[in-house]
């Protein structure tokens, strides 16, 4: 496992897109102050294309410590992670270091128990028959095609998330087009 560190000697991250976070920054829970990296001692590691960060925060000044556990995306916007700090700690720091485990999905199929000798390993099934309707309001172009800001997939309106190379999609994902992640806000 990784030791705790404090964050500001594991920062600046940069992401594939070439954004980087230089700084990190939050309000002490009790006084206001505003803490920096600095202040902060953890994780911070670099996720597929996402900063996840898990940090124990001490104010200098009310001297009150609490859990900072959030993942930054490549373009800047931070997400709080809805379990304990320490939790998401523990798994960031175990985390292999190559990229691209934080999908279940995509854990190699060694862990899978064996099928039935005559039976062809088999990819996932891919639904595309699904109903989708896309929004009329871009959010960009990815090379000649337009990103729809979301889409409604049966249904259930999903968000544009990001542009996927890599062909992970994580459960509760959908991807259109092969290569844009759309996920529930
Ligand atoms: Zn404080």
């Amino acid at each position: 496992m990784l030791p705790k560190r404090k964050l500001d000697e594991l920062l600046p991250v940069r992401f594939r897109n070439g954004e980087q976070v230089k700084q990190f920054s939050k309000p002490c829970v009790r006084c206001g102050t505003m803490l920096q990296a600095r202040d902060m001692e953890g994780a911070a590691r670099l996720v597929e294309d996402h900063l996840a960060i898990a940090a124990t925060a001490r104010c200098p000044k009310c001297g009150d410590s609490f859990g900072i556990a959030c993942v930054v995306d490549n373009t800047k916007r931070v997400r709080r992670v809805i379990i304990p700090a320490w939790a998401f700690g523990l798994y960031l720091r175990n985390l292999p270091t190559q990229a691209g485990e934080l999908n279940p999905a995509s854990a190699p199929d060694a862990a899978r128990p064996q099928s039935e000798p005559d039976t062809p390993p088999s990819q996932p099934p891919r639904v595309e028959h699904r109903n989708v309707v896309r929004a009329d309001e871009l959010v960009g172009r990815y090379g000649d095609k337009p990103i729809p800001a979301w889409v409604v997939v049966d249904g259930a309106q999903l968000n544009f998330e990001r542009v996927e190379l890599g062909d992970r999609v994580a459960p509760g994902e959908f991807l259109l087009d092969g290569c844009l992640v759309y996920r529930a806000a």
